[in-house]
């Protein structure tokens, strides 16, 4: 399925996570219920802190996403940072063990990003908001990456927050061509930096469009992440990815401490669990909410397998 996969599937499937239409007539769909608990822990808010729960009591670390996106009125916005604020309090109950074990998500465009009319200014002063409560409670904050287009507004907002919040972190996405320049960047600034591939179909203007490409850069950033003074958090569920990560941070002396594995919730859960027996930091990405459908696209999106298992369930 690997290069029709690529070519033909992926584009359209990614294109359907954008059709309202189709949204709509999922959502009704029987099967749902099954598909999206493989990702989703739940859309309630209870949900997630029962998954929360059960991700400490396993040693590992968590980020909380509730899933909203592209917002395009100023009052659902406030909507997601009132929800943020009600999340970060619920998980500020947990005690975990070690420092930085939690941490939340958070995508601009759910902020108000792509509003008409000043976008930028509310979704950087709906983010300030979530970092200043977060920072009180100490609960990290990691800005999510989403598509080329978002990336200028979204580094100039990261830099700004990061002036009083250093420890705020954003994405740095492989399958982009300037992502190299923004790994030096932001590993010399001492950033926490998450690298992942990237999810968004992307032109080929911006973007390499070969996996193979891809890998590569993000070989190519990893070092430099791993390099430097800053936190890499290194987000993939692919072996080679993973093994190298591991091997660069033993090349650079890196302590456990300095650097983590990320995966998403529901993806290699063994794996994710091996890897913390090995003392290496994992922490698993965990979204919850009701607007789990572009979410859910994205991950069948990625992988023919992730595809299967749908196909699967929708036969029942
Ligand atoms: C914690 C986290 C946060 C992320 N945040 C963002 C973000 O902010 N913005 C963004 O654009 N993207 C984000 N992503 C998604 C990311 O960009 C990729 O789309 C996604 O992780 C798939 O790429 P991959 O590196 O896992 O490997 P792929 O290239 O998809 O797969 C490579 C190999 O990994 C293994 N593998 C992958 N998936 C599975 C599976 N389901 N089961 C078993 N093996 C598997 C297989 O061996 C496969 O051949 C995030 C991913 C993670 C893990």
């Amino acid at each position: 399925m690997g290069p029709v996969f690529d070519t033909v599937l992926r584009p359209a499937i990614v294109a359907a996570s954008r059709s309202e239409r189709i949204e709509n007539a999922s959502q009704r769909w029987p099967v749902t219920e099954r598909v999206v608990r493989r990702f989703v822990p739940g859309e309630s808010l209870d949900a997630a802190m029962t998954a929360v729960g059960d991700e400490l009591d396993d040693g590992l670390a968590v980020t909380v996403d509730f899933l909203s996106e592209d917002t395009l009125d100023e009052s659902q916005a406030e909507a997601t940072v009132v929800a943020y604020l009600e999340l970060l309090e619920s998980m500020s109950s947990f005690r975990p063990a070690s420092f930085g074990s939690l941490e939340v998500s958070l995508k601009l465009t759910a902020l108000g990003l792509g509003l008409p009319e000043h976008g930028a200014k509310i979704a950087a002063e709906n983010a300030r908001r979530i970092v200043e409560a977060a920072d009180s409670l100490g609960i990290l904050v990691t800005v999510d990456a989403e598509n080329h287009t978002t990336v200028d507004q979204r580094l100039t907002i990261v830099r700004s927050l990061r002036d009083d919040f250093p420890d705020t972190g954003t994405v740095l996405q492989a399958c982009l061509r300037r992502t190299e320049d923004d790994c030096a960047e932001f590993a010399s600034s001492g950033a926490r930096i998450r690298l992942c591939k990237g999810a968004y179909a992307e032109p080929a203007a911006v973007a390499f469009t070969e996996r193979r490409q891809v890998d590569d850069n993000y070989l190519r950033c990893l070092r430099t992440l791993m390099k430097g003074p800053g936190y890499p958090m290194v987000a993939t569920h692919d072996p080679t990815m993973i093994d190298a990560a591991t091997i660069l941070a033993g090349e650079f002396g890196r302590t456990p401490d300095s650097w983590e594995h990320q995966m998403l919730y529901g993806i290699r859960v063994d794996e994710q669990r091996r890897l913390a027996t090995t003392g290496a930091r994992v922490r698993v990405y965990l979204p919850y909410g009701e607007q789990w459908y572009g979410y859910l696209v994205r991950r069948l999106a990625e992988r023919p397998a992730n595809l299967v298992f749908f196909l699967r369930a929708l036969r029942g």
